[in-house]
């Protein structure tokens, strides 16, 4: 891990090297829906030398705006829209010396788990492309993994940045709630979702932090992080009853424990009582914002247009069944279902009381240790089109994940090792503003268990 990230020399100097690299590497798999690595979009030379990210391409997941580059969010509905203006943390990355390089695939509007609710294009992951690279930030996760970008961000509505981290073999780090900015992300569910930052390169990802966060006039839900006392990491929670995790997973987070024992840190068993209610209360919340969200895509003020329609509604239905893909469908009904009149204390208002439990269960957690571990994801990477992993299961899925979304709090998906030739991610979770924490652990861990890298790749941006 390096304090600051020299730029890697290679890009601009060497940019036949870079392309001669990347292309092939891009052709495998897929993490780009726009690939301009010729013609970067930077915020032009500034004071060189003083800028923290200086030199450095990146990657932006499509549902963020880079000015002059497409904003599909992987949506049929969007294929056609440039962005007019830049995401602050894409302005801000800009400020600080860094270029965006290409716009990354995503499941549509962020929805997924496998970047196979893109409606265009499929991503593969670096280590083995008979499976998934994650999501929904999956092309994000590619790219830095098979070394086309040092980082990329990513968006982290109930884990789409930790997960597919884990899945690629990268660093997946989403803040406290309100520390980046949300302007120019494409909204999805706004209560819950941040920007978030992938790279292989812990210290670079603290640096990208630095360099994005804080308030947004753009964004009245954006904060200065609160200063918090800092203290070593002492103590880190464990859960005493984790089910229903796959055997290789389970090892790695085993080995996990053995390491942080050796580091010195006191494992806590700790339990969370409402765990089993977060995925439920999660996906009501979730797809409740998202239907009123994507209310504004209906051919008439954005998306897609049927070329004739009899009157305004007839309009609005087929721009509507066009456009949008099957999952984004069944969401937005499930999201006017619970919102439906009569029914809010059943399903709306019940999960807005549940949130409010787990992040009690989070605090008493917090009590008692510095820091929290789960897997981030019960699987490793799956194949393309495994029957057993449906949406449903997908969704089941999520729970170590979708906890920090619902609370607000930060946390990090990191490297812990392999299993059967595929990376295993392990998640430290940490109090609001906390996030000093969560470099410092996963930083200590690396010393003992380096960043595996993904074989075939070559690029060291670290030089
Ligand atoms: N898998 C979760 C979902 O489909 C997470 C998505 C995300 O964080 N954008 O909603």
């Amino acid at each position: 891990m390096s304090d600051a990230p020299s730029p890697w020399k290679s890009f601009q100097a060497k940019k036949e090297a870079y392309l001669a690299y990347a292309r092939p590497w891009e052709k495998k798999v897929g993490s780009f829906l726009t690939f301009r690595p010729e013609a970067p979009s930077s915020a032009g030379s500034g004071p060189s030398g003083a800028r923290p990210l200086e030199g450095l391409p990146f990657g932006v997941k499509d549902n963020i705006a880079v000015r002059d580059f497409p904003l599909t969010c992987g949506s049929k509905m969007l294929a056609d829209l440039v962005s007019p203006y830049d995401a602050t943390v894409v302005a801000r990355a800009k400020a600080a010396g860094a270029s965006v390089i290409g716009k990354t695939n995503l499941d549509e509007f962020g929805m997924g788990s496998s970047t196979e609710n893109s409606a265009l294009g499929k991503t593969s992951n670096p280590w083995d492309q008979s499976r998934v690279a994650g999501g929904s930030s999956g092309g994000s996760a590619a790219a830095v993994a098979a070394g086309l970008v040092p980082f990329a961000f990513g968006t982290d509505t109930g884990g789409s940045v930790r997960q597919p981290a884990g899945f690629c073999g990268v660093y997946g780090f989403k803040p406290t709630y309100g520390v980046l900015s949300r302007y120019g992300l494409t909204a999805y569910a706004s209560s819950l979702e941040t920007p978030g930052i992938l790279a292989k390169d812990l210290g670079l990802v603290k640096t990208v932090f630095d360099a994005v966060k804080g308030r947004d006039p753009h964004d009245q839900t954006s904060l200065d992080p609160e200063s918090q006392p800092v203290r070593p990491v002492k103590t880190i929670a464990v859960l005493a009853d984790l089910a229903d995790l796959d055997p290789g997973v389970k090892a790695v987070y085993e080995q996990t424990l053995v390491h942080l024992k050796a580091l010195g840190y006191t494992l806590v068993p700790v339990t969370l009582p409402t765990l089993e209610y977060a995925v439920p209360a999660y996906y009501t919340i979730a797809t409740a914002e998202a239907s009123a969200n994507l209310a504004r895509f209906n051919g008439i003020r954005y998306g897609h247009r049927p070329v004739y329609a009899e009157n305004p509604e007839h309009l609005v239905r087929q721009s509507r069944t066009a456009g949008f893909g099957n999952e984004v469908k069944t969401r937005i009904m499930l999201g006017t279902y619970v919102l439906r009149s009569g029914f809010q204390d059943q399903f709306y208002t019940k999960a807005q009381k549940v949130r409010t439990l787990i992040s009690n269960d989070l605090q008493k957690v917090f009590d008692q240790a510095d820091l929290l571990l789960t897997p981030t994801f019960p699987v490793p990477a799956f194949v393309h089109g495994d029957k057993t992993m449906t949406e449903f299961q997908q969704k089941l899925a999520d729970k170590f994940t979708v906890t920090a979304n619902l609370a607000g709090v930060p946390a990090l998906s990191f490297p812990a090792g392999l299993a059967g030739g595929l990376p295993v991610g392990m998640q430290f979770t940490a109090p609001a503003f906390c996030e000093a924490r969560l470099f410092e652990a996963a930083a200590a861990f690396a010393t003992r268990v380096p960043v595996a890298d993904c074989p075939g790749t070559s690029l060291d941006w670290s030089k």
